[in-house]
């Protein structure tokens, strides 16, 4: 896919036009999913100053270190056509940027921008306001164009080409451990540039929803929740949840998993154009509810995904944001009985006119193996 379709040079002048609206004067996006989501650049998150200021009166430049401007050259931000603003090692960029901006009275820092710089930032501009450029950025982020559908698809095909292999690295006697080793190469063999994350959960630890590794033994008869993501070289994040069982499962567990396959399918239905997120919360949530396991789904049905693995709109009680065509999030509902076992089921969706699109088509039926 080119840069230019999923990276389009248009996205200066919408998050312009977007910080005006909000009454921002400028907008300053350090290394990060905004600054890439704005440039296509991907820069290295230094501590050294490389960013973006995006005046909303006057032009934009890129405050970069000597020493990363041939990265930025190389990098999709040269077909912006805005000025590279080098600084030598003995320059405070800072004062720099302070004094080409001129008087600001609010300005909106990228939400990973580092305190380090943010401070320094406060101290430079001392009669600024600073607010997050998340609230400006949000409803560009949050509305993926087809380009970004396509890498979502992408980045779905890719994960779910790992989960076909998880039955051959799960057996009874290896640790968790030694299986999340297999699975995050077969995450980087499938096509991601980076691995996020590798929670594979076995017996009393599946009734964790973020636990990652550990070397406890699998052992047999055991449900194992497998969560797993990565990012693309598109910059596109993957997440996707399986659970597998190393022969028959529990009784007790057979029976709260259906309900959860239920429970994840009722939610996916509820997608549609104008839908609440909370909504969407409450289609999952009810099913779990109305069977008596409703204690034991601990946290919110979705997140956002895109150019980062949780952002905007979260599928969450209080979330009124209606759905629109281009929102993608996950679907997670999640049952964990403290002590005994756990599982989860995750899938990637897109709003589409017609309703909600899947990005991950692996079954949802536990996995017997
Ligand atoms: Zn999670
Ligand atoms: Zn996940
Ligand atoms: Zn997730």
């Amino acid at each position: 896919m080119e840069s230019s379709d999923l990276y389009p040079i248009t996205r200066l002048a919408a998050a312009r036009e977007a910080a005006a609206v909000a009454g921002l004067d400028a907008l300053l996006l350090t290394p990060g999913p905004d600054l890439r989501y704005v440039t296509g650049y991907e820069a290295l998150p230094l501590e050294r100053l490389t960013c973006l200021v995006l005046p909303v009166k006057g032009e934009a430049f890129l405050t970069v270190p000597r020493l990363e401007l041939p990265a930025a050259e190389h990098s999709p931000a040269s077909r912006l056509g805005i000025e590279f603003v080098p600084w030598e090692e003995t320059d405070d960029p800072y004062a720099a940027v302070a004094a080409r901006l001129g008087g600001v009275a609010r300005v909106g820092l990228a939400d990973r921008m580092w305190a380090l710089q943010s401070l320094r930032f406060r101290d430079a501009l001392p009669g600024a306001e600073q607010v997050l450029a998340g609230t400006v950025l949000r409803d560009l982020r949050m509305r993926k164009s087809p380009a970004e559908v396509a890498a979502l698809r992408e980045a779905g095909a890719a994960i779910d080409a790992v989960h076909a292999q998880v039955p051959g690295f799960l057996r009874a006697g290896r640790t968790e451990r030694e299986v999340g080793r297999d699975i995050a190469d077969a995450i980087i063999e499938a096509g991601h540039a980076v691995v996020d994350f590798v929670i594979v959960a076995s017996g009393p630890n599946g009734a964790s929803p973020h636990h990652e590794l550990s070397d406890r033994v699998i052992q047999p008869g055991e449900p194992v929740v497998v969560d797993i993501g990565g990012q693309m070289p598109s910059g596109y994040c993957s997440d996707s949840t399986r659970v597998y069982c190393l022969g028959e499962p529990p009784a007790a567990f057979a029976k709260y998993y259906d309900v959860l396959l239920r429970a994840q399918e009722a939610a996916c239905d509820a997608v549609r154009p104008g839908v609440s997120c909370e909504s969407v919360d409450a289609a999952a949530r009810d099913v779990i509810t109305a069977e008596g396991y409703g204690e034991y789904f601990i946290h919110r049905t979705g997140h956002g995904i895109g150019l980062e693995t949780h952002e905007e709109p979260y599928i969450v009680a209080g979330n009124a944001e209606p759905l629109a065509p281009g929102h993608a999030f996950s679907i997670e509902p999640g049952i964990y009985l403290p002590g005994a076992h756990g599982a989860r089921i995750e899938d990637i969706l897109v709003c589409t006119e017609e309703g909600g699109e899947r990005v991950n088509h692996r079954p949802r039926e536990l996995v017997v193996g």
